[in-house]
């Protein structure tokens, strides 16, 4: 009997998932095997909101599998260590994975591939199951990656999109190969309270929703704060309870701008995939500095600590981090506007927001976080590196009637209409019965301050 293991990473679901496909084909049976990985831990990407949303992930493909007469294998430790092992115990000559993007996960293949050879089996990795087009698919004649999204988008429009993979019907797993016990959510600690629920049911659930009753308006909707008018997929494109191909497809298919404007979107994702793939070193560093000598991390403190709390005094900003404290996920002009106001307005390093993000984001990603801070900040991609989002102005047009800020900052909940965006104009002694702080910096000396640091004055 012919045995292949399907090593799952960020690709936790069984429709179109060209790995599972590919050994389901040319084995006898599959070991499907999850490793809760010690370096993911070391790397410090555990966040609770991410782990409970991943064992919701985990038991969802175990009931998958079950359905379908196999099982999930669940190991802890070394992802290289246990592949081996298992591939050892079941005797397996082939182990299938997706590629991924970035620095860890190039390591990783590269020492599951120096290890797996060393025991006789050998390693496929599989382009298209972690974004639509590989990384490297859709390059400019003269680099091996886009800087620049329009033209990428033009390009990756092109593209031809292969075909997406259906769920196999029978998964045979062969005997003695035992696995730990599938993690629970309800062993997570620390995770907030209005966190999604994870796992490929509820992913394709929500899309079958999506394309029936939001697509449609995303083109105009998609900005509209209190609307909540997105498709709040990020976490599953994230875990990969959702496929990027299979979902440009049935995208595509429900036509119109909505459609159009969404699937740009999804090209988006995949630009900030092969910009990370090609410079991993920006997750960590400037892609194109600006040459910023950011505030000191003691001189901003009370500043930075005001920001995560959601207690700026900026009421559209403060709403925003509420809402990623309470959810585990925020609006994306309210990233927009969040991220601008800690690097511009209050010029503190992109690198201390996107670790916050990352502390609390159930969609947290090297990829998507880093990049599109970034990008904010004027160190990524962005063609117009300087441009400041002003709060108030952000408030007034994203949020006109102060639903969204009503919504997270019930200390505002009695402001009526648009006053709410500005409480310090209120006249007392309204004002002075609000529990609301003062605003932390002058949106003008904070323009300033910007200006000069990078010269433009
Ligand atoms: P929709 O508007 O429905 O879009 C559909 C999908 O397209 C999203 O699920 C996402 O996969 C992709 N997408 C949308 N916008 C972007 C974008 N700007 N860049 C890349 N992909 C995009 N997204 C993450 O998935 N993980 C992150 O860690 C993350 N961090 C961010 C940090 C900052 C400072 C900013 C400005 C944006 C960040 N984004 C991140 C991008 C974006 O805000 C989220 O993908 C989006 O808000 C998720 O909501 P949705 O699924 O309803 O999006």
């Amino acid at each position: 009997m012919t045995v292949a293991i399907v090593l799952f990473t960020s690709d936790l679901r069984l429709h179109d998932h060209p790995p599972l496909r590919a050994a389901l084909d040319g084995s006898d049976a599959v070991v499907p095997l999850f490793v809760r990985d010690d370096g993911v831990a070391k790397a410090g990407f555990t966040a609770p909101n991410r782990m409970a949303f991943l064992a919701d992930c985990l038991a969802d493909l175990d009931r998958g599998l079950r359905e379908r007469g196999g099982r999930l294998v669940v190991r802890s430790g070394d992802v290289v260590a246990e592949a081996v092992r298992t591939v050892a115990e079941a005797d397996a000559d082939e182990v299938h994975m997706a590629a991924g993007v970035s620095a860890f996960a190039h390591r990783r293949e590269e020492r599951l591939r120096t290890a797996l050879e060393a025991a006789g089996c050998r390693l496929h990795v599989h382009d298209t199951v972690i974004t639509a087009h590989a990384p490297g698919a859709v390059t400019p004649a003269a680099s091996e990656h886009f800087a620049v999204f329009t033209p990428y988008h033009r390009r990756w429009a092109r593209h031809p999109l292969r075909d997406a993979v259906a769920a196999p019907r029978v998964v045979r797993v062969p005997d003695g190969v035992d696995s730990e016990e599938v993690p629970a959510r309800r062993d997570v600690a620390g995770v907030s309270p209005g966190l999604d629920t994870g796992g490929e049911t509820e992913a394709r659930r929500r899309v079958t929703a999506w394309l029936r009753n939001g697509i449609g308006a995303y083109e105009d909707r998609h900005d509209d704060l209190p609307g909540d008018a997105t498709s709040r997929l990020s976490p599953h494109l994230h875990f990969g309870t959702l496929s990027p191909v299979e979902l440009v497809h049935r995208a595509a298919a429900a036509g119109g701008p909505g459609a159009e404007a969404f699937v740009r979107q999804l090209a988006w994702r995949d630009f900030h995939h092969q910009v990370l793939s090609a410079r991993p070193d920006a997750s960590g560093a400037d892609y194109r500095t600006k040459h910023d000598r950011w505030r000191p991390a003691a001189e901003a403190r009370d500043d930075i600590e005001a920001w995560r709390e959601g207690r700026t005094g900026y009421p559209v900003v403060d709403a925003a981090m509420r809402q990623l404290r309470h959810e585990g996920w925020m609006h994306n002009r309210g990233r927009l506007l969040t991220a601008s106001f800690l690097t511009k307005t209050l010029y503190v390093d992109w690198r201390v927001g996107a670790r916050h993000f990352l502390e609390l984001l159930v969609d947290g990603d090297v990829a998507n976080n880093q990049l599109n801070w970034q990008w904010m900040a004027g160190t990524g991609t962005d063609s117009r590196p300087n441009r400041v989002l002003n709060p108030v102005v952000q408030g007034r047009r994203f949020d006109p009637d102060g639903v969204y800020v009503r919504r997270w900052v019930p200390e505002l909940a009695d402001v009526a209409g648009r006053a709410v965006h500005e409480p310090w104009k209120l006249r007392d002694p309204d004002r002075a019965a609000l529990a609301y702080p003062e605003p932390i910096v002058e949106l003008s000396e904070g323009l300033a301050r910007f200006r000069r640091a990078r010269g433009l004055d």
